[in-house]
């Protein structure tokens, strides 16, 4: 089958023809209709230091994706062939103390689809039947291959009361923009969202952000004060940037008593002022992954009862065009980036 590899330790992504995989007795393959790029994948492209440390060669990358049941595992129950499904791309042991509690996004094996074991970026994908999640008929195949990242976003927006809170998120990636969606949806008051990216901005905007500010010449609080009438701080922060800087300027606008959930990845060794964590009463919370599989339930529950995940999806392209997928992914004037293996 033809997958997108990362045949050569660095920098690009490949394609190649490479042996179809073959489902065990516990697992179901997919044929992938369509998969996103995200994040990640692009810091397997450029071969970063943490790519070069974690992925092995060869690695068929991607995680993003929707795909129809080919071939169902023996001892697989409650799948058929033919059923639409998407995946958590978190593969838990099963047997580890938080898991045996259902727990499984803190499980302390965790191995990932596209970085550990081949990924969605190919005609068929291997999964445990476990990891799949069945996607309604009302859900387009679109938004579908967006439910890995919608997913980041759903879990640490509702990991706090949002009604009438007003919220704070630093960074306007999709995860971040599409967490404007959710806390618009959720019924929040006031949804600021900063970025130092205009072409980010406006897609927050349009996902239903209240105001978006350009930190690099606007001053936050001084927006929050003027313009939306705050007078205290916000009583939610959700960091998706993975800026020291973001992260800082979140903890200063903070409320006391504000509830504070981290999902971007600082680089090593960014420091806080620890006196607005302690004098604040700050609660921090910090995120990985969506929790299985009461984030999935919530994501679909959110588009069925309205929620549009469209304006975040920017760019479609082929998968032999997957070149200028990424090339748009790496640009930052994007926002989701769909790869069409049907096309
Ligand atoms: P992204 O890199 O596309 O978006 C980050 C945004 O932050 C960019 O638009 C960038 O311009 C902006 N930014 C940079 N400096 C800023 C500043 N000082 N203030 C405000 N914004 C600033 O990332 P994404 O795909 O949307 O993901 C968001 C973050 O979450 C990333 O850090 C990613 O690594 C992380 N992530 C974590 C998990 C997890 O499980 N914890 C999962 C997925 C992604
Ligand atoms: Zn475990």
């Amino acid at each position: 089958m033809t997958a997108l590899t990362k045949q050569f330790p660095r920098e690009g992504i490949w394609m190649q023809t490479v042996p179809r995989p073959t489902p065990g007795p516990n697992d179901l393959l997919i044929r992938v209709r369509k998969s996103s790029i995200c994040g990640t994948d692009v810091h397997i492209y450029n071969w970063d230091d943490w790519a070069s440390r974690t992925i092995p060669e060869g690695m068929v990358v991607g995680h993003e994706y929707v795909g129809v049941v080919e071939e169902v595992g023996s001892e697989v129950r409650g799948f058929s062939v033919g059923d639409r499904v998407s995946g958590e791309g978190h593969i838990t042991c099963g047997h580890c103390r938080n898991c045996r509690a259902g727990r499984r996004h803190l499980c302390r094996n965790t191995q990932g689809v596209g970085v550990n074991r081949p990924g969605s970026f190919a005609e068929y994908l291997v999964l445990p039947a476990f990891n799949a999640f069945r996607i309604p008929d009302s859900i387009p195949d679109d938004v579908a291959a967006i439910f890995d990242p919608f997913g980041n976003a759903v879990h640490t927006a509702l990991s706090f009361e949002l009604v009438a809170e007003d919220v704070l998120i630093t960074g306007a990636g999709p995860i971040g923009a599409m967490a404007c969606a959710v806390a618009r949806h959720a019924g929040a008051r006031n949804v600021v969202i900063t970025d130092i990216n205009d072409y980010r901005l406006d897609l927050a905007l349009k996902m239903g952000a209240t105001r978006a500010v350009n930190v690099a010449r606007e001053d936050l609080w001084s927006v929050a004060q003027s313009e939306l009438g705050m007078t205290e701080g916000f009583d939610v922060g959700l960091e998706m940037s993975g800026s020291g800087a973001a992260l800082n300027q979140m903890l200063r606008a903070m409320n006391h008593g504000g509830k504070v959930a981290l999902l971007g990845i600082p680089a090593a060794g960014v420091t806080i002022d620890w006196n607005d964590v302690i004098f604040k009463g700050l609660v921090i919370k910090g995120i990985y992954g969506r929790e299985m599989f009461e984030t999935w339930y919530k994501m679909a529950a959110l588009v069925q009862s309205g929620l549009d995940l469209t304006p975040i999806i920017t760019h479609h392209y082929g998968i032999r065009e997957y070149q200028q997928g990424f090339d748009a992914m790496r640009s930052g004037q994007s926002g989701k980036v769909i790869l069409d293996w049907e096309a």
